[in-house]
C-alpha cells in the first residue's frame, strides 16, 4: 500500500510512575495519530518506601517507541516524518548510574518514598541562617518528596555509590535525565543534561539564577561534579542513538528537542501560557499548577514555588504556584493491588455508581504523609465514619470523593494566594476518564470541571516543546493553532450548602490522620 503523506511529525515520551507511553501527533493539527503504553512495576522493599527498576523503565520507553512505529506502518504513516522527540517524565524520582557501564547503582528513588524522613528532620536542625533558607531559593519546602535528600541518601547508604563518586563514574539524574543520556548513546556519548523544570524539583537549584546553587550543594553534601548540565525545555540536547535494544531504526539521528517534567508538560499541553491560568493533573498524584508569568510568587498557604517552562534558550523563564498531592490514582491502584476489591482501575466507577454516595464514610489516603497544603509527615491514612452498612463501595466512593476534597484544599489555598478565584477547573491525567470523578470534582469545587476530549496533554506538551525548538520549527506556539481543541464540560448539581458540609466533615477527618507517626 502507498504510505499516507503528511505533515511533520513530532514523538513524546511520558514517562509517569504508573506507566511509560510514546506518542505520535501531527504537528500541524495537534492531533494524536498513535501511541503505545506499558504499565511499569513499583517495589515497595520496606514500608514508607518505593522503587523502580531504572533498566525496566528504560525498557519500556524502547518497547512502547517500537510498538508505536509499528502501529504507524499498519496505518501507512511513515516513520521518517517524525523530526522531533519531546520527553516528559515523573519528576522527583532519583537515579545514579555509572558513566562508563551505563549501569544504574541502585534502584530509582520514586518520588514518594518515605526512607529520607530522618535525613530531612537531621537536615532542618542545621538549616544555616533562617528558616528560609531552602524555601527561598527552590521554592520548595525541605521534605522527603524531592531529590536532594534521596541523594543523600544513596551518597550516605549505598557503597557502590559511594564508590562510583569517589572513582568520578557516577551521574546523577531525575528520569528525564536517565533517559535522555540512554537514548543520545549512553556510554557511547550520551547527553548528560536536565531542563530548568525538572532540575527546579531538585531542591538544589537556584530558581532565580536558574543554576545549581553552590550553597545548597554544600548544605545536602552533594558533588556538583555528579549534576547534569541545566538546559532550556525546548531546544535540541542530542540526537537518538540506536542501541541494541532499539530495533526502532528509523528513529536514530532524530533530534531530542523538547524536556519537560510532566506538570510543566501537561500545563503547556493545556496551553495555559497566561498569568492566572491553571490546570490540574490527576495521575498517580495530583498536581495543580497556575502560571504566576515571570514573577516567581510565593504561597502563604502550603503551595510551591516552581519553574514552569522556559520554551527555548533565549526565551524567558514563567513560573507556577502549584498545589501537590501525593496520593490520587494510586489509591485506586492500592484497592486493586492491596485490598483486591477491583481487577482494573476502570471498575472503580461501577462500584462507585451503584451506591452514589460514600454513606458518610472518608478515606483520607496519607499514606505518604499529606503534601499541600499540609506538609505533614506524621499524617498516615485513615478510613473512618464506618458502620454495619459500609461495604466496598462506599469506600470505593469514598476514595474518589477523597481526590476531589484534596484538589478543593488545594484550590481554596491556590485562591487565597492568588487574590482572583479560578472561574473554571482545566483537568487532565489518567483518572479523568473516570465521569463519576469528574462529576463530584465540580460538586465539591462548586465551579465547572473542563477536560479537553485528548486527554494526552502531558505528552502534547512535551510535542510542542520539542517541535517548537530552534533547529526544529516545525512547530508554532501560538494558542490559536489549536483553538479547535475541543472540551468536555461538567457543572455543578449539588446545592452549594450540601458541598460544603461534605467538605468540612473531611476536614475533620484529615485532623484525625495527622499525628500517627513520631
Ligand atoms: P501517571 O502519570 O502518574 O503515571 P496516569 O495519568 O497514567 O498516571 O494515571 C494513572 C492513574 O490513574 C493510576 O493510578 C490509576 O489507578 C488511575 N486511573 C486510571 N483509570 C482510572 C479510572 N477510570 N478511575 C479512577 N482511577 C483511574
Amino acid at each position: 500500500a502507498k504510505k499516507a503523506v503528511l505533515g511533520p511529525l513530532v514523538g513524546a515520551v511520558d514517562q509517569g510512575t504508573s506507566s511509560t507511553r510514546f506518542l505520535v501527533f501531527n504537528s500541524k493539527t495537534a492531533e494524536l495519530l498513535s501511541h503505545h503504553q506499558v504499565e511499569i512495576k513499583q517495589e515497595f522493599p520496606r514500608e514508607g518506601w518505593v522503587e523502580q527498576d531504572p533498566k525496566e523503565i528504560l525498557q519500556s520507553v524502547y518497547e512502547c517507541i517500537e510498538k508505536t512505529c509499528e502501529k504507524l506502518g499498519q496505518l501507512n504513516i511513515d516513520i521518517s516524518n517524525i523530526k522531533a522527540i519531546g520527553v516528559s517524565n515523573q519528576r522527583e524520582t532519583t537515579v545514579v548510574w555509572d558513566k562508563l557501564t551505563g549501569e544504574p547503582l541502585y534502584n530509582a528513588v520514586v518520588w514518594l518514598d518515605l526512607r529520607t524522613q530522618s535525613t530531612v528532620e537531621n537536615l532542618s536542625k542545621r538549616i544555616p541562617g533562617n528558616n528560609n533558607f531552602v524555601k527561598s531559593k527552590t521554592g520548595l519546602p525541605l521534605s522527603t518528596y524531592f531529590s536532594a535528600v534521596k541523594l543523600r541518601w544513596l551518597l550516605d547508604n549505598v557503597r557502590t555509590v559511594q564508590k562510583a563518586v569517589e572513582e568520578n563514574r557516577a551521574l546523577f539524574g531525575t528520569i528525564d535525565s536517565w533517559l535522555i543520556w540512554s537514548l543520545t548513546g549512553g556510554i557511547n556519548g550520551g547527553v548528560h543534561c536536565t531542563d530548568v523544570t525538572n532540575a527546579s524539583r531538585t531542591m538544589l537549584f537556584n530558581i532565580h539564577s536558574l543554576e545549581w546553587d553552590k550553597e545548597l550543594c554544600e548544605f545536602f553534601g552533594i558533588p556538583k561534579e555528579i549534576l547534569p548540565n541545566v538546559r532550556s525545555s525546548s531546544e535540541i540536547y542530542g540526537l537518538m542513538k540506536i542501541s541494541h535494544s532499539l530495533k526502532a531504526g528509523a528513529l536514530e539521528g532524530v533530534p531530542i528537542s523538547g524536556c519537560l517534567g510532566d506538570q510543566s508538560a501537561a500545563l503547556v499541553g493545556q496551553m495555559c501560557f497566561q498569568d492566572g491560568q491553571a490546570k490540574n493533573t490527576y495521575g498517580t498524584g495530583c498536581f495543580l499548577l497556575c502560571n504566576t508569568g515571570r514573577k516567581c510568587v510565593f504561597s502563604e498557604h502550603g503551595l510551591l514555588t516552581t519553574v514552569a517552562y522556559k520554551l527555548g534558550r533565549d526565551k524567558p523563564v514563567y513560573y507556577a504556584l502549584e498545589g501537590s498531592v501525593a496520593i490520587a490514582g494510586a489509591v485506586i491502584r492500592w484497592l486493586r493491588d492491596n485490598l483486591g476489591i477491583i481487577k482494573s482501575s476502570e471498575e472503580i466507577e461501577k462500584l462507585a455508581k451503584e451506591v452514589g454516595t460514600s454513606y458518610g464514610c472518608y478515606f483520607v489516603p496519607a499514606f505518604s504523609g499529606l503534601y499541600a497544603p499540609y506538609w505533614e509527615p506524621s499524617a498516615r491514612g485513615i478510613i473512618c465514619g464506618l458502620t454495619q452498612f459500609t461495604n466496598k463501595c462506599h469506600i470505593a466512593f469514598a476514595a474518589l470523593e477523597a481526590v476531589c476534597f484534596q484538589t478543593r484544599e488545594i484550590l481554596d489555598a491556590m485562591n487565597r494566594d492568588c487574590g482572583i478565584p479560578l472561574s473554571h477547573l482545566q483537568v487532565d491525567g489518567g483518572m479523568t476518564s473516570n465521569k463519576i470523578l469528574m462529576q463530584l470534582q465540580a460538586d465539591i469545587l462548586y465551579i465547572p470541571v473542563v477536560k479537553p476530549s485528548m486527554p494526552e496533554t502531558t505528552a502534547l506538551g512535551a510535542a510542542m516543546a520539542a517541535g517548537a525548538a530552534e533547529g526544529v520549527g516545525v512547530w508554532s506556539l501560538e494558542p490559536e493553532d489549536l483553538s479547535a481543541v475541543t472540551m468536555e464540560r461538567f457543572e455543578p448539581q449539588i446545592n452549594a450548602e450540601e458541598s460544603e458540609i461534605r467538605y468540612s466533615t473531611w476536614k475533620k477527618a484529615v485532623m484525625k490522620s495527622i499525628g500517627w507517626v513520631t
